[in-house]
């Protein structure tokens, strides 16, 4: 087990967890720093981000729950607690009623504006590591989320570029992008939000 200093010694993947285990600990340290001086939690504020920069027909309540894998219940106290303060509001899907979808409002917009420095501390932290080794962690952690995205353990949601289903250019000026997964044309913009579908066309 990777918390046995013993077994860490002769074995690099759990030399590899356990690194990635204290770096999730000091993320969590430091996001909630920064969210305690907006008055927030860590997750009402991704659950803020994600309703900003999520495609706005799947940011649903479900897909919340899944990027920030958690239950559907726990979500919902989330975005309810959001509701509350009134930064977020909730609609029916129009195809399907049984889908909530999230919409920032005005004072939820004004709130994520605020964002920009949310997690500058850990980009600061890995300020002083050469561009040579943090393109090796890249390409190391890309590894890793993959391995992790196959076992059901991680969502990661991307704009469409690079996506298998993803079909640039094969539509009208009003709608230039077709998306082979829900067999859909896409604006521009929509192209560009975040999709928890994305299946990336070149596997890490
Ligand atoms: S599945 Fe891929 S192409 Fe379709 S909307 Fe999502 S990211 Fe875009």
């Amino acid at each position: 087990m990777i918390f046995d200093p013993q077994h860490r010694k002769d074995n690099r993947s759990a030399r590899v967890s356990m690194a990635l285990f204290r770096i999730s600990q000091a993320i969590k340290k430091v996001t909630q720093a920064e969210s305690d001086a907006l008055g927030l939690s860590p997750v009402q504020i991704q659950a803020l981000l994600f309703a900003a920069y999520t495609r706005s027909d799947v940011a649903t309540v479900g897909n919340f729950a899944g990027a920030i894998g958690t239950t559907h219940v726990t979500a919902v106290k989330i975005i309810n607690g959001l509701v509350g303060k009134g930064l977020v509001s909730k609609a029916q899907k129009p195809e399907d009623r049984r889908v909530t979808l999230l919409n920032l409002t005005a004072e939820g917009r004004v709130i994520v504006s605020q964002l920009n420095h949310w997690g500058r501390s850990l980009e600061e932290a890995l300020g002083s590591i050469s561009d040579e080794a943090l393109a090796d962690f890249e390409l190391g952690l890309g590894a890793i989320i993959s391995a992790m995205q196959q076992r059901g353990q991680l969502v990661v949601a991307e704009p469409c570029l690079g996506c298998m289903h993803f079909h640039p250019n094969a539509g009208d000026a009003a709608a230039p992008h077709y998306c082979g997964l829900v067999q859909k044309y896409l604006t521009h913009e929509a192209s560009l939000q975040e999709c928890p579908e994305h299946t990336p066309s070149i596997e890490v």
